[in-house]
């Protein structure tokens, strides 16, 4: 596989759809740097797995949203494997609420973790892709940052934003052979819809055209084509990946 002894990070990868990329980038052959910020055990037992693939992976605790931590953590990756070819900026969080009752904490922390995270670690591994002369920025952002969706002023100005950059790097740096894409989820079977009332599931599941939720492995399979030489030319690109939500 052409990312054969490639290095990839991925931020929040020890949960969720971080975990399937995780999983998916080192089956496709690939160290991985999973980074944590709460889910210690999960980001360990993770590394355990990954290793069951006969790749290499560490596990390292870091705020993306913090600007210092995002600098040790691309350090730690440095440290460990030498260099940097993939990022994968999957971390963020929600904190819904109507305008209104949002408090601007809320509006701050989603800011701070799901576009300030994503600069900040742009900022530090950048060099380090533009050495390698052939990398791979890919942003998992939201089909909330291209529709909107009531509640998520916050998630949605975060997400839009996300995009925003995506395409502003992906000018700034393809003629250095780096390329900058987005994913956009739709509704993706986690714990946090695994946990919804089934009438709810089934009237969000009339509004998609697939009649049905993605999966994390469905997800992970984008940011795997992505990452891979076959999105060469690729770039700037957001690959809505809903069940046709947006269209
Ligand atoms: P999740 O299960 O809640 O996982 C969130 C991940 O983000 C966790 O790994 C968490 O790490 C990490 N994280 C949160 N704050 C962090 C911080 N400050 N620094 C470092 N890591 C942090 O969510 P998910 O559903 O897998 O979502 C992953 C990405 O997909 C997010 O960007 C989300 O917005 C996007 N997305 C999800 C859906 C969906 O339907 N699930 C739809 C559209 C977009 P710890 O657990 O270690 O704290």
């Amino acid at each position: 596989m052409d990312s054969l002894n490639r290095v990839a990070i991925i931020t929040g990868g020890a949960v969720g759809i971080g975990r399937a990329i995780a999983i998916e980038l080192a089956k496709e052959g690939c160290d991985i740097v999973i980074n944590y910020n709460t889910s210690a055990e999960k980001a360990l037992t993770l590394v355990e797995e990954i290793e069951k693939y006969g790749r290499h992976a560490i596990a390292v605790q870091a705020d993306v949203g913090n600007f210092e931590d995002a600098k040790r953590l691309v350090q730690a990756a440095i440290d460990q494997f030498g260099g940097i070819n993939i990022l994968v900026n999957n971390a963020g969080i929600v904190a819904d609420n109507l305008m209104l009752r949002m408090t601007e904490e809320q509006f701050d922390k989603v800011i701070n973790t799901n576009l300030k995270g994503v600069w900040n670690m742009s900022k530090h591994a950048l060099k380090y892709l533009l050495k390698a002369n052939q990398g791979r920025i890919i942003n998992i952002t939201s089909v909330s940052g291209i529709m909107g969706n009531a509640g998520q002023t916050n998630y949605s100005a975060a997400k839009a934003g996300v995009i925003g950059l995506t395409k502003a790097l992906a000018r700034e740096i393809a003629s250095r052979g780096v390329t900058v894409n987005a994913v956009a989820p739709g509704f993706i079977e986690t714990s946090m819809t695994a946990s919804l009332p089934t009438e709810t599931v089934e009237s969000w599941k009339q509004d998609i055209p697939l009649k049905r939720f993605g999966s994390v492995e469905e997800i992970a399979q984008s940011v795997a084509f992505l990452a891979s030489e076959k999105a060469a030319y690729i770039t700037g690109h957001v690959l809505t990946v809903d069940g046709g939500i947006v269209m």
